[in-house]
C-alpha cells in the first residue's frame, strides 16, 4: 500500500474528529446526511467488489468468516456503543472504565479492517489488469471512519472527557488502521487467509452499513426524510460508478 494511502487514512480521521470538537451533540443533522451517504457507499462496495472477491475463491466455506466478522461486529459494539457506525450513546455517567470500553471496541474494528488494506490494492490490479490500484476499502473505511471520529470526539466530549485525552483517544484511533495494515505489511499471509481476512471485514462493513441505513429510519416509521433519502441515492450511485 502506498505511503500516500497511510497519510489519507490516518490524516482524515483525525480530520473527521477535530470537527466534533467545533460541533456539539445537537448539530449532527448534517452527520446524518454524512452517514447516509457512507452506509450506502459502503454496502455499494461491498457487494461491487469486495464480496465478489470473497465467494470468487476456491475457499471452501468462506461464508463462515463473513458471518464471523458480522456477529464479532455485534460483540465489539457492545463494547463502542456503536461509534463505530457513527453513533452517540452517551453514559449516564462517565467512568474510565466507559473510556477503555469504546477505545477498545473502536480499535479492534479499526485495526481489524486495516488487516486488508495493504494486499488489496495490488489483488485489484491483478484481477482487472489495472496498471494503477483502486482501493476501493480504503475509500470505504475513510468514509465511515470520517463520521465515527467525529461521533468519537463528540461522545467523549459529552461525556466529561478532558480535551488532551480525548485528542489522544482521537489519535489511537486514527492510528489503528495503518497500524493494521502496516502489520499485515510486515507479515507474509498465506493468500487464503488474507482472503478469510477479507470475509470478516466484509461481516463487520455488512454490519455497519445496514445498521447505519437501519437507524435512518425514525424507529418503525419506515419514513427517511427526503435529504438523507438524496445522500443514500447518490452514496449508491457513486458506489456503481467504481464498476462502470
Ligand atoms: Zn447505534
Ligand atoms: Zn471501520
Amino acid at each position: 500500500m502506498p505511503i500516500w494511502q497511510y497519510i489519507i487514512l490516518f490524516l482524515s480521521v483525525l480530520f473527521g474528529g477535530s470537527l466534533g470538537f467545533l460541533f456539539n451533540k445537537e448539530s449532527k443533522n448534517w452527520l446524518q446526511l454524512i452517514l447516509s451517504f457512507s452506509g450506502a457507499y459502503i454496502l455499494g462496495i461491498t457487494v461491487l467488489h469486495l464480496m465478489p472477491w470473497v465467494f470468487g475463491s476456491d475457499i471452501p466455506n468462506i461464508g463462515l468468516w463473513v458471518i464471523g466478522g458480522f456477529f464479532a461486529q455485534i460483540f465489539l459494539e457492545q463494547l463502542s456503543v456503536g461509534v463505530e457506525h457513527g453513533h452517540i450513546h452517551a453514559p449516564h455517567k462517565y467512568t474510565v472504565g466507559f473510556v477503555i470500553s469504546v477505545m477498545l471496541g473502536l480499535s479492534v474494528h479499526a485495526f481489524v479492517e486495516g488487516i486488508p488494506l495493504s494486499y488489496y490494492g495490488e489483488h485489484y490490479m491483478q484481477e482487472h489488469g489495472h496498471s494503477h490500484t483502486h482501493n476501493h476499502l480504503l475509500y470505504g473505511i475513510i468514509l465511515h471512519h470520517i463520521p465515527a471520529a467525529l461521533a468519537l470526539v463528540i461522545l467523549l466530549k459529552v461525556s466529561g472527557v478532558k480535551k488532551r485525552v480525548n485528542w489522544l483517544c482521537l489519535s489511537i484511533f486514527a492510528a489503528m488502521s495503518p497500524l493494521g495494515a502496516a502489520a499485515s505489511n510486515l507479515t507474509v499471509i498465506p493468500a487464503n487467509i488474507q482472503t478469510g481476512i477479507l470475509a470478516f471485514a466484509v461481516g463487520s462493513l455488512l454490519h455497519i452499513a445496514t445498521v447505519i441505513l437501519f437507524e435512518m429510519d425514525s424507529p418503525g416509521h419506515h419514513k427517511i426524510p427526503g435529504r438523507k433519502l438524496i445522500a443514500i441515492t447518490l452514496g449508491i450511485g457513486f458506489s456503481i460508478l467504481t464498476i462502470v
